[in-house]
């Protein structure tokens, strides 16, 4: 049977899963601001989470 040549080590699968989370991030549209953010939380523009306001955002100086 077919052997891997150098065993992977925990750091690089590591890294491996890493790459593959950043490339894989699931997002939704915010119900209120209409962003895309990650979901099941609190939206980081405009603080609010299942139509209620749970954050104080500041305002980006434009
Ligand atoms: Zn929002």
């Amino acid at each position: 049977m077919a052997q891997p040549k150098k065993k992977t080590t925990h750091s690089r699968s590591r890294m491996r899963k890493i790459k593959e989370h950043l490339e894989n991030v699931n997002l939704v549209e915010c119900p209120h601001c209409h962003n895309l953010i990650q979901p099941h939380k609190v939206c980081p523009y405009c603080g609010y989470y299942d139509g209620k306001q749970v954050l104080e955002v500041e305002k980006a100086s434009k």
